[in-house]
């Protein structure tokens, strides 16, 4: 797998594991292919699963709206999957198809090399971190195999529970200060110019309504 386009094709055509029975369009991810964040969610839902693209949904709106708020465009990040197939009915991924599918994320991590890793929930967070509790590591700076790597809950569980939305936005204003520090600490070098122009002033938080009605 020399780059995304040729993951995105393998993935389209996979049948490693159980979950390409169900599907209506496998979801590789998508994004810049230099991104210095990128985000790792579960799997694909419903809208996602219709439209072949990751975060899509209700909770993407929601991604948006985030990433809006630090002064991101969806353009400027990555955006993936642990599973790239939607299970059915939206169950969890099981492990076994978590392992089949793992050779795709894995690539696409090599291949963009991000800066900063974003896991959305608790199945992006124990590829990194099994055995973690989001509630306990959520918001802080971790570091595994010489990545970074920045947990947060997921978009969707912020949706359900109205006692978790400040927790995900607080933790989301924190992700430009943890790239910042990222560059002090020197932790890529930084060989494309251009991305320094990812990343612009934020928006004023109060001025946006993160989560619809
Ligand atoms: N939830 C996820 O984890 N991933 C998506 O792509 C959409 C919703
Ligand atoms: Fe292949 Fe992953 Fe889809 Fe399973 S979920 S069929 S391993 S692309």
């Amino acid at each position: 797998m020399n780059n995304l386009e040729e993951i995105s094709l393998l993935v389209k055509g996979c049948t490693d594991c159980q979950l390409a029975k169900g599907r209506t369009n496998a979801v590789p991810g998508e994004g810049a292919s230099q991104a210095e964040l990128m985000f790792i969610g579960e799997g694909p839902g419903y809208h996602e699963d219709r439209l072949g693209r990751p975060f899509v949904g209700p909770a993407g709106q929601l991604l948006d709206n985030l990433l809006v708020s630090i002064g991101m465009k969806r353009e400027h990040v990555f955006i993936a999957n642990m599973v790239k197939c939607r299970p059915p009915k939206n169950r969890d991924p099981f492990p076994a198809e978590i392992s089949a599918c793992t050779k795709y994320l894995d690539r696409q991590i090599e291949l963009i090399n991000p800066k900063l890793i974003v896991t959305l929930g608790r199945f992006s967070l124990s590829r990194f971190f099994p055995g973690e509790s989001i509630t306990r590591v959520r918001g802080k700076l971790r570091e595994k195999d010489g990545r970074h790597v920045f947990p947060i809950m997921h978009p969707a569980a912020a949706l359900h529970r109205q006692e978790l939305r400040s927790a995900i936005a607080n933790d989301f204003m924190e992700i430009p200060r943890v790239l910042e520090k990222l560059d002090r600490l020197g932790a890529k070098s930084v060989e494309a110019p251009q991305l320094d122009s990812q990343r612009e002033t934020a928006a004023p938080a109060q001025q946006l309504s993160l989560f619809p009605s």
